[in-house]
């Protein structure tokens, strides 16, 4: 049961994952995501349901639109490919249940975030203020670390409020002595949205996680002189989306864990 669940899941992930394309290559317009339909950038030509089948069709058309030769680009296969694995990733972990309802939910939301904030540099409202209502409707139901909190919706929904806050301030105060140079509103904005999913403590958790990945691909970045200097700023976003999920997945344990090693 679990093995189709979990097969199945990788499937609906494929599908997801090539809307959520649409949604990076729109959203930063300001363009609709539902209208017009799926159509090459290049020739304007719409794209029919054979172009459109999920990292297959890319490699059958090695990477070029059927009708102009455009190139499709590398990010599309990526992204429904990673949807994919995501999404089998969690339907194995949480079994055919409410908690990998929410989890893929806040997956593909963080998918969007990461790929945009890496592309555009850019956080967008749109995407984050709708996130943020759906995680306080959400966690009348889940809350991220349910040992912390009592097993009833008032203790989630205190603990997203709690999380929401405590991401906002934390990393409000970096953001006011960099004078918004050493990261932008943005990355304030998308840690209260991550404290509202994950709650607390756990998003101590994600915002800790979040912060060290991006502060050692930052110095590998230095050290092999990819980027030329300091100021040639990385996007904190996409690794703070990625510290959300880890804490949604495993924060709890990591959680007790540190809790553990802190206190002898
Ligand atoms: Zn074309």
């Amino acid at each position: 049961m679990l093995a189709i669940t979990t097969i199945l899941f990788g499937l609906f992930g494929l599908l997801v994952g090539s809307f959520l394309n649409l949604c990076i290559d729109r959203l930063p317009g300001g363009k609709s995501i539902v209208r017009p339909g799926s159509h090459c950038d290049s020739c304007n030509q719409s794209l029919k349901a054979i172009d459109l089948v999920p990292v297959f069709s890319y490699i059958w058309l090695r990477g070029r639109c059927r009708y102009c030769g455009a190139r499709i680009p590398l990010r599309s296969p990526i992204v429904e490919f990673a949807t994919a694995a995501i999404f089998a990733f969690l339907a194995w972990h949480y079994g055919l249940s409410l908690e990998l309802a929410f989890a893929v939910v806040y997956a593909a939301i963080f998918i969007v975030i990461f790929a945009i904030d890496l592309e555009q540099e850019l956080i967008l409202n749109i995407v984050v203020f709708p996130a943020m209502i759906l995680a306080f409707a959400f966690s009348f139901f889940w809350g991220g670390f349910e040992e912390f909190w009592p097993r009833i919706g008032p203790g989630f929904v205190l603990s997203a409020l709690l999380g929401g806050a405590v991401g906002f301030v934390l990393m409000l105060l970096p953001y006011l002595l960099t004078r918004g140079r050493g990261m932008g509103y943005g990355d304030v904005k998308l840690a209260a949205l991550i404290g509202l999913m994950s709650g607390f403590p756990l998003v101590l958790v994600a915002l800790l996680v979040g912060i060290i990945a991006g502060g050692l691909v930052a110095v590998f970045l230095l050290l092999s002189r990819m980027v030329k200097s300091r100021k040639a700023a990385i996007p904190y976003g996409p690794f703070l989306a990625a510290g959300a999920m880890v804490a949604l997945i495993w924060g709890d344990k990591i959680f007790q864990w540190w809790w553990a090693t802190g206190s002898g």
